[in-house]
């Protein structure tokens, strides 16, 4: 087997969070690697009520190793407190793929199945009570579906028993807030139930 080819079943052997980006070491699996800085993995809360899934790593992510701290991600920030009144390190962000896009261009389907198991075995460590997928790239495959993110948007659906919430990118409500913030809001502020339990 290539030497970072990986099983399902191996990943379901990291039993948190720290196991689990050992094993995706200084990933190859993908071409991605060519060009980051940094694998973006994700942070926050591990045992997080809410887990964020956004699409890739951006310019800034790439510097720094974390996501969203550009501007989609003050944005992002900014609605974790004010919608759900929790800081942003009471949750965990992550995304559907870990390392930057070149251009910040779509990722491929090659890209998105060869990151895919590392998010699933996120979800699965993690445990939250609801899902929020960022964008259609996150919803569709967490969802498998063809569906575009207006229809998808602002209604619970489930992803292998776990409340998935679908909504707008932080980085596309930032193109045209007069239309899209107010939706955004709303769709968050539908999280805030599942929290409180
Ligand atoms: N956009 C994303 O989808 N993820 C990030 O981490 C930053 C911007």
């Amino acid at each position: 087997m290539p030497p970072f080819e990986h099983t399902a079943d191996q990943l379901g052997k990291a039993a948190n969070l720290v196991e689990l980006r050992y094993i995706l070491g200084d990933c190859h699996r993908c071409n991605l690697y060519r060009q980051r800085r940094h694998i973006v993995y994700g942070g926050g809360n591990p045992n997080a009520d809410v887990l964020f899934v956004g699409e890739a790593p951006g310019e800034n992510e790439d510097r720094k190793g974390e996501p969203f701290v550009g501007n989609a991600g003050e944005l992002l920030t900014t609605i974790i407190e004010e919608e759900l009144g929790l800081r942003r390190e009471d949750v965990y962000i992550t995304n559907l793929v870990k390392c930057r896009p070149p251009q910040n261009r779509d990722p491929t389907h090659d890209e998105v199945v060869k990151c895919r198991p590392f998010l699933v075995r996120q979800i699965e460590l993690v445990g939250p009570r609801a899902l929020v997928a960022l964008g259609k790239f996150a919803a569709q495959t967490l969802l498998g579906s063809d569906d575009r993110i207006s229809m998808l948007r602002g209604k619970w659906r489930n992803y292998n028993g776990i409340r998935l919430m679908p909504t707008f990118h932080p980085a596309y409500v930032l193109r045209c807030p007069t239309k899209y913030e107010r939706l955004f809001r709303e769709d968050i502020k539908r999280v805030l139930a599942v929290v409180l339990g």
